[in-house]
């Protein structure tokens, strides 16, 4: 595959544009990817064990994989009304644990987009997701339910509706981590938001105001949110929507695992040095004795 996050984080039915230099499958790349290995129960590297097989092709031919050796290996053109190709990859470190891909190829309206997935996408979060988004984890696992089916308007709906429960607490949570003296400007704008129920008027009045903290290289997570809720579905195809879905769901993830992180490391560092001065004053008060 050319593209390694294609198959790690692509929704199914959602179009990837591709360029054939040539439509035959040899000349098509085969790349590494990084996922979950559930033998391991770690990430892991993945290599592509078998060759391009089709079992499937626009001629509605059946083609039989035997011992990874297509039994057609002589016929290894894409045809034009594109073709659904078998991917096996399986864990380098563990040998065992396997992923299937079922991608469909068209060379004709250049694009391929997966049809298939073995094992499904994983809607389980981890623990730490689940203790962050609390209430909100039910909407979560929706809005991955739809992404894997490529229902994005679905998908998008979901998200959004957790960032509009979250955004208010979210909010006062970013003023916390602005230094007192310097965040008057933000705590200003953070009184103006409770004046609006609009989540993206709320995100606009403060994402310029955003600490460094979170704002890393130039990426504002607040602006991104705000223009891809500005977007909103109407009008727009599942496919459209897929995208945006995705923004969102990464986007917020990142933005409230770093506001909590950065609370916690701030409190950490406050702790640390309270009992440091402490320390301090003790001292000097027994020299004084
Ligand atoms: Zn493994």
């Amino acid at each position: 595959m050319p593209d390694s996050e294609f198959l790690e984080k692509h929704q199914l039915y959602r179009k990837f544009d591709f360029q054939f230099s040539k439509p035959l499958l040899e000349k098509i790349e085969k790349v590494n990817i990084n996922m979950h290995c559930s033998k391991c129960q770690n990430m892991r590297t993945f290599n592509m064990t078998n060759n391009y097989s089709t079992f499937l092709d626009g001629n509605l031919t059946y083609r039989i994989q035997f011992k990874s050796q297509p039994l057609y290996s002589g016929y290894n053109l894409i045809p034009k009304e594109g073709l659904v190709t078998w991917l096996t990859y399986k864990c380098a470190s563990c040998n065992t644990f396997t992923r299937h891909f079922f991608i469909e190829m068209n060379s004709n309206d250049n694009f391929i987009r997966k049809v298939g997935q073995l094992p499904p996408w994983d809607i389980q979060p981890d623990k730490e997701l689940q203790s962050i988004l609390g209430d909100y984890i039910g909407y979560y696992k929706n809005g991955l339910i739809c992404e894997s089916q490529g229902y994005g308007i679905g998908a998008y709906a979901y998200y959004r509706r957790i960032i509009e429960e979250i955004i208010d607490s979210l909010l006062e949570q970013i003023g916390s981590l602005i230094e007192q003296g310097e965040n008057i400007q933000y705590m200003e704008a953070l009184e103006r938001t409770k004046q609006t129920n609009i989540t993206q008027e709320k995100i606009k009045l403060v994402y310029d105001l955003l600490p460094p903290i979170l704002n890393p290289e130039e990426f504002n997570p607040l602006k991104t949110l705000h223009q891809v809720l500005s977007e909103g579905v109407h009008g727009r195809s599942d496919d459209a929507c897929l995208k945006d879905a995705e923004v969102l769901r990464e986007t917020t993830l990142f933005l409230v695992k770093a506001v909590l992180r950065s609370i916690k490391e701030k409190k950490e560092f406050t702790d640390k040095m309270r009992k440091l001065l402490e320390r301090q004053r003790q001292n000097k008060s027994n020299q004084r004795e």
